[in-house]
Parts: C-alpha cells; sequence; structure tokens
C-alpha cells in the first residue's frame, strides 16, 4: 500500500456515501477488512463484553503496518491508501477505499492504534490514542511488525445509538458470522477469534478452501460438498456446493460468494446456483454455496452501498449463466457410483463373477419375452403365459408361487420396468453397485465399489430414470403413439379453456389432444412409454394438475407434464422386488446423468461411508 493521503473533493463526490458503523460485527468487518488490506498472514480479534454490551474490540495483525506520519492521518475523514483519483474506483482489489472507516469509528469510542511499518528503519511503533475523534496521545512504543487497534466503549459519547445495541448474544453471533464469512473468503489468512480471553474459532491460512470450511461448519459437512470449477468465458467460477441431498436447508443461510475476493450478497446469483441444480434441489431449499466469482474488475461497480455487501455487475446475466453452468456442470461430473480402485474391485469382482453370471443368465432371459404389453393385441395369451413365467423364474425357491396377489404386483412391476429399459440391453458403463436386498418393499440396499452403503428409494429411483428418457424421447420428438380409436375427455369449465394454450404443451409430452364439442376433448395419441398414460383417468389427472399452472412459461409447464407422466408410469413404494429387477433397476438408474435425485427433488439414494458408519456407531 502507499502512503495515505486525503482524497480530494471530486474524488469524495463520486463515493456512495453511508453509515460505517452501526454496530459492534460492523466494526469488527472494517477492522479486520483492513488487516487483509495490509496483506495479513495472520488476524486475531479478541472481544471482551460485560453482560449489557461487548466492551472491548482488538484486531491485532502482521501486515504491512503504517508509518508514523501516517498513523494520525488514517484517522481523517476521507484519508486512504488506497485509491486517488475518481477513476481509480473502477478497477478497485482492495476491500476498503473510502477512508472512512477509522474516522467514523474513532468518533464514537476510544481507540488505541499502534502500527509498525514492515522493514522500515524506525526502530519503534507509533500509537495514537483517539477519544471521540479527538487525539489524546501520539507516542513511540515498542511493538512487533503490524498494526493492533483496541476499540473500546463502542457509542459511549453517542447514547441514543447506544440503546438500540441489541443483545450481547445478538451482537456475538453476528460478529462470529462476519469473520466466518471474511474468513472464508480469505484462505491464505489464519484467523483467530477469542472471546473473553477464549479461543472460539480459527483458520490455518492454508489456502485451501475445504480447509476454511471445515474448520467453520466441520470436517463432516465438508466432506459432502462437490469441486466446482469453471474457467474461461467472462467469468471464472470455483468453489464449493452441496451434494445432492446433502445439506440442504429452507434458507439460504450458506451461501457465500465471493467477486473478487470481496463478499458480498446478491439475489441473482443465487438464482443461478439454485438453476444450477435443476431437479436435484428440493422445493423451496437452497443448498450449502462457497463461491469465487473472478471477473475483469470493470464489470463490477462496488461503490453503491456504504458497507459494500451489494455490488453492481454490468454483465450480471453472464455471470449468472456463467455460475449456473459450473455448478450444472459440477452436480453432473460427480458419480454418486464412484468408479471402483482397480486393484480391490477386481479381487472381488473374482468372488461374485458366479452370481453375475446366473443374474446375466436371467437377464438375457427377459429379452425373450415379448416387449408388447398392450392387451389387445393378439399375442396376448401368448405374452402373458411367457412374462408370468419369466416372473415365475425370478422368485426364490421360497418365492409366494402361490399367493396370486405378489405375482400379478412382479407382472406390473416388470412391465414398469421394462418401459425404461434400453433396447440393446447393453451393461451400463457407469459403475452400478452390488444389490444386497430390498428393505420395507420400498428401499434397495447395495453397496457401490468403494465399498460404501447406498440405500435407493426405488421409486424415486426409477421416476428418474423415466424422466430423463422422456425428456430425450421429447428432444428426438419420438414422444407419441397413435392410438387407433380416439378416447374422448369431458373437461371442467376451467380445464377446458386452458387446453388450446396446454395443448401445445402436452403435443411435445406425446398427448395428441384436440377438440371434439363442448368441453369435449379427443385423445389421439399418448406418450408412447407406456399405454397405462393413455388411461383416461390418468390424462385426466395430468391435465388437472397442470392446468391450473398459472405459469406462462411452457417449458416449466412441460416439465410438470413430463414429471407427472413419470410419476404415474413407475414403480411404486412398497412393491416387492426380485433381485434381479433390483439389479436392473440399478444398472438404469446408473445411466441416468443425475442418479442422486428424483425429478422432484427428493434424493433417490443415500450413501452411507465407512465414515459415516463409525459416526453413527460412535466408533473414533
Ligand atoms: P480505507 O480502508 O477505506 O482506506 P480506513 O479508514 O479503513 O479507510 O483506513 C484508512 C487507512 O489506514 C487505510 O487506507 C490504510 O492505509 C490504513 N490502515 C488502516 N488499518 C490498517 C492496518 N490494519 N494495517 C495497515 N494500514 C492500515
Ligand atoms: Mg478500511
Amino acid at each position: 500500500m502507499g502512503r495515505i493521503h486525503l482524497l480530494d473533493e471530486e474524488t469524495i463526490n463520486h463515493i456512495a456515501a453511508g453509515e460505517v458503523v452501526e454496530r459492534a460485527a460492523s466494526v469488527v468487518k472494517e477492522l479486520v477488512e483492513n488487516a487483509v488490506d495490509a496483506k495479513a498472514a495472520k488476524i486475531i480479534i479478541d472481544i471482551t463484553a460485560d453482560a449489557s454490551a461487548v466492551k472491548r474490540i482488538t484486531v491485532t495483525d502482521d501486515g504491512v503496518g503504517v508509518s508514523a506520519e501516517d498513523a494520525a492521518l488514517a484517522f481523517r475523514q476521507h484519508a486512504t491508501s488506497k485509491i486517488s483519483a475518481p477513476d481509480d474506483l473502477a478497477g478497485i482489489v482492495t476491500l476498503g477505499f473510502r477512508g472512512e472507516a477509522l474516522a467514523s469509528i474513532a468518533a464514537v469510542s476510544k481507540v488505541t492504534f499502534t502500527s509498525k511499518e514492515r522493514e522500515s528503519a524506525a526502530p519503534e511503533a507509533v500509537q495514537v490514542v483517539i477519544h471521540g475523534g479527538e487525539l489524546i496521545r501520539r507516542t513511540s512504543v515498542g511493538a512487533p511488525e503490524g498494526t493492533t487497534i483496541i476499540v473500546e466503549d463502542l457509542f459511549y459519547n453517542t447514547p441514543a445509538r447506544r440503546k438500540f445495541q441489541r443483545s450481547v448474544s445478538t451482537e456475538l453471533s453476528h460478529i462470529y458470522d462476519m469473520v466466518e464469512r471474511i474468513a472464508l473468503a480469505h484462505r491464505e489468512v489464519a484467523f483467530v477469534l477469542l472471546y473473553q480471553g477464549k479461543e472460539r474459532f480459527r483458520t490455518y491460512g492454508t489456502g485451501a478452501y475445504p480447509d476454511a470450511i471445515a474448520s467453520v461448519f466441520g470436517t463432516a459437512f465438508a466432506r459432502d460438498l462437490i469441486p466446482v470449477e469453471k474457467t474461461g468465458g467472462i467469468a471464472e467460477v470455483r468453489g464449493y456446493v452441496s451434494k445432492p441431498g446433502c445439506n440442504m436447508r429452507p434458507t439460504p443461510t450458506r451461501f457465500y460468494l465471493t467477486i473478487n475476493s470481496r463478499q458480498v450478497t446478491s439475489k441473482s446469483l443465487q438464482w443461478a446456483v439454485r438453476e444450477g441444480y435443476g431437479t436435484l434441489l428440493p422445493k423451496g431449499m437452497y443448498p450449502a454455496a462457497f463461491l469465487d466469482i473472478i471477473i475483469d474488475p470493470r464489470d463490477v461497480d462496488v461503490n453503491v452501498h456504504p458497507t459494500k455487501r451489494e455490488v453492481r455487475l454490468s454483465r450480471e446475466r453472464d455471470v449468472g449463466s456463467a455460475v449456473r453452468d459450473a455448478v450444472y456442470t459440477a452436480l453432473h461430473d460427480d458419480e454418486i457410483f464412484t468408479a471402483a480402485p482397480a486393484v480391490p474391485a477386481a479381487k472381488q469382482q473374482k468372488l461374485i463373477a458366479d452370481e453375475e453370471k446366473t443374474a446375466e443368465q436371467k437377464h438375457e432371459k427377459t429379452y425373450e419375452i415379448p416387449k408388447e404389453e398392450a392387451p389387445k393385441t393378439t399375442s396376448f395369451t401368448e405374452s402373458k403365459r411367457s412374462l408370468h413365467e419369466a416372473v415365475m423364474s425370478y422368485l426364490s425357491p421360497a418365492g409366494a408361487s402361490d399367493k396370486t396377489p405378489i405375482r400379478s404386483t412382479l407382472r406390473q412391476t416388470e412391465i414398469q420396468l421394462r418401459r425404461t429399459e434400453s433396447e440393446t440391453g447393453a451393461k451400463p458403463t457407469a459403475e452400478v453397485p452390488e444389490v444386497l436386498g430390498q428393505i420395507a418393499g420400498t428401499y434397495i440396499a447395495a453397496r457401490n465399489a468403494n465399498g460404501e452403503l447406498v440405500i435407493i428409494d426405488q421409486h424415486a429411483a426409477h421416476e428418474r430414470v423415466m424422466y430423463d428418457q422422456l425428456l430425450q424421447k421429447i428432444a428426438e420428438k419420438k414422444a407419441s403413439q397413435e392410438l387407433l380409436t380416439p378416447i374422448t375427455l369431458t373437461l371442467s369449465r376451467a380445464e377446458s379453456a386452458s387446453m388450446p394454450e396446454l395443448s401445445k404443451t402436452l403435443v411435445q409430452a406425446g398427448y395428441v389432444i384436440e377438440p371434439f364439442g363442448q368441453d369435449v376433448w379427443a385423445v389421439r395419441s399418448v406418450p408412447v412409454i407406456s399405454s397405462t398414460l393413455g388411461d383416461v383417468k390418468v390424462i385426466h389427472e395430468i391435465i388437472a394438475e397442470t392446468a391450473g399452472i398459472s405459469e406462462k412459461n411452457p417449458e416449466r409447464v412441460l416439465d410438470r407434464v413430463v414429471k407427472t407422466i413419470a410419476c404415474r408410469a413407475v414403480i411404486k413404494g412398497n412393491t416387492p422386488l426380485t433381485r434381479n429387477q433390483m439389479e436392473r433397476l440399478l444398472c438404469q438408474l446408473a445411466e441416468t446423468n443425475s442418479p442422486h435425485t428424483c425429478p422432484h427433488g427428493r434424493p433417490t439414494a443415500l450413501v452411507l461411508s465407512k465414515e459415516k458408519l463409525a459416526a453413527m456407531f460412535l466408533r473414533t
């Protein structure tokens, strides 16, 4: 940093003026940011309070310090070393630049500022004491390189303001939050926060984001994040976001965003992150996100808000798209079914080779069965018999061979599962977890290649598979199958009124529905994925569910239609599955882009790692 000087009138007029000292936490923020700007490697924040208020704030750093001449100048209004002309406002890289904080703080408290300039010839440090803006004393003292500033009796001379201060615990929580945010934004700096002389929080300044996150939120939390990295384009985006299904909250409290190292809040970028999740995010939930965005400093205006928490981006939309894409890519690169580590997996493979072979034979067998499911065709009895046989062959010897309800459920399941089975029967390229068994008729317990326990929700999993395939078919314009005889449908007035618009969207999903009379509509084609979707009741449900959407966005409506279709046509919970069916479902799931969640954003699979199990069993 250069010499401190007073800004000229013109520059001052360009600065968004405002109050920076509202409360103890804002004092902490300004002092810590000054220490960061001074290139400190270690910053110690020490807070003392009595029952009614924060009494003393001490911030010590090992940064560049100031010279004896500059020490008193630093406390003058508009005295800064960080900018000198209006032009400097574009392209600011320091956290401070207004030259107001020290002056404002010193005006309402008792400050002791001690600083020794790095590599200066002067043997001693300078110390200035200022009470209520008045210089009390300026002396030389012995002190190490860097700066210590002590702020006492905040608002002692402004009783009205003092009254507005919240309880000590509220103030402390703001201070903790503030320091955590700054520490997360500046991982190369080690932070220590003391309260009443006791250490409350510490980061190590390793520079690594996961280390800082682990310091603030714990290692278990940090493990459930996945890295985001996007370079090139107008914005570089790096950081970490929640794994789908992990660390979700109903409020965006764990959203840490920096733009060019400045921590900021931005509703639009928050939204961009959520868009990156798409269907991986449960409704109304927010992931944790820790993202650094680097853009051309000329594209960001930090000079819009006195506390600098809000910034204006000249290319906000482009930056938003970059963030969304970065998050999307990160989420879809991540594999819940992690690739097998070569050696141990090979060994394991051999052990289960035999079992696999039989499974494969069974799998092949299923392809001998005619794919036809519509019961009106001539091969009805034939297909029914072979299907029945096939289903029965999956049952274990102890299987419920004479329990008709189970038998018919299995057949139904078989039909549902086949809707999404690939014609080629090719093995998925992704690693498929090994099925251990079914739990509560609803979940599949499996072991992935890392030896972790994976629990899969069969309905959510199949829904995800179906949803992805439907979208694929829609993209290829192969969603529709024509009915031999159209079905007629009587709709309510309101539903009927929405049909001219809605039918355009339904066409894309595979439903060709045309007017047939007063509130009567003819269904000429249904989605190819399943003829059950030609059921009048199902169609009616889909229309009822989407007609009311006030959404003008046809893409959203289509999405909703597709989700509803997917939900209707897939395996439900509380349905017994054979081992072979479970294996096939997991194969299908492994082939999807987003095996972690169903289209509604609920998780499809939970992974219980060795560490998680150990923690649950309190083994350490
Ligand atoms: P700003 O940060 O906007 O420049 P401040 O009032 O916060 O204004 O600080 C005024 C000046 O005092 C800074 O520009 C800087 O030169 C100096 N200063 C403040 N705190 C420190 C510190 N911890 N280490 C070194 N210099 C500091
Ligand atoms: Mg400052």
